[in-house]
């Protein structure tokens, strides 16, 4: 299947049309950006990995039973994909207290949280993408009532396969970003992508605050080494099959 014509062009991704209208091509690019794009910078061999990272994931979760965008993977920084309506919504699910949930709430970097959490913000550049409540989400229509229950079950569904996939990797999942989309037959399946820009992982071999981060973070903090990181991510998630 061949890119047709450019839809859309975010920060990490460029969609395009193929022949086929339900089909589209997801270009993973190397430009990374953090703080709402206020930093910007590259990181080497990104696209690749994360495409990599993240078509090991979908398979994991599709295998699992949950319904993605994922169809195939025809070149390393590309993947095919159901045509979806995004959701403006962003779902992040947190299991241990890190980046903006310490600085709003002044919980201290690392504690465990007791249950899984659960957050929705809003996608919207302009706005920075606050964080809403459900009583905003709803005022705002990003979703209807009983898809913010199927996005809050789906999300811990997910939280559950991941959380124990990457036990078996020696990482940690701190915590996560999902977006999810609407097909043309109105089925809310997971979209975007699961890769270290969109989690936090720590390696479980260190103990260091900054040693461990294998994630975004390592660009987002200037910690250095931010393209070894991703690649010990991929090795260790190729390196660990799919049951
Ligand atoms: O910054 P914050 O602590 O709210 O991020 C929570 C998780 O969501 C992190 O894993 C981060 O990488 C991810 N995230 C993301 N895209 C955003 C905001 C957060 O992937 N726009």
């Amino acid at each position: 299947m061949t890119a047709h014509q450019k839809l859309y062009e975010g920060k990490a991704k460029i969609l395009y049309t193929t022949e086929e209208p339900e089909v589209l091509l997801t270009h993973f690019k190397d430009d990374a950006t953090a703080f709402n794009a206020q930093k910007r910078g590259q990181i080497v061999g990104k696209g690749e990995m994360n495409c990599a990272i993240a078509t090991h994931l979908f398979k994991l979760l599709e295998a699992q039973g949950i319904g993605t965008h994922f169809i195939d993977r025809p070149a390393p920084n590309e993947m095919l994909v159901k045509r979806v309506t995004i959701l403006l919504v962003e779902v992040v699910v947190r299991n241990i207290a890190a980046g903006s949930l310490c600085q709003q709430t002044g919980l201290p970097l690392g504690k465990v949280l007791p249950t899984p959490l659960v957050e929705f913000y809003y996608k919207n550049d302009a706005l920075g993408d606050p964080l809403l409540t459900r009583d905003r989400l709803l005022l705002l229509e990003l979703a209807k009532p009983e898809q913010v229950e199927q996005l809050t079950q789906q999300a811990l569904c997910i939280n559950r396969i991941l959380t124990d996939f990457f036990q078996q990797c020696n990482i940690t999942l701190v915590d996560f970003k999902l977006e999810f989309g609407l097909t043309s037959s109105q089925q809310l399946i997971l979209a975007d992508e699961i890769s270290p820009d969109t989690c936090r992982l720590w390696n479980q071999a260190e103990t260091d605050p900054n040693r461990r981060v294998m994630d975004k973070d390592r660009f987002r903090r200037d910690l250095g080494n931010v393209e070894e990181a991703y690649q010990q991510v991929l090795e260790r998630v190729l390196a660990t099959k799919i049951s």
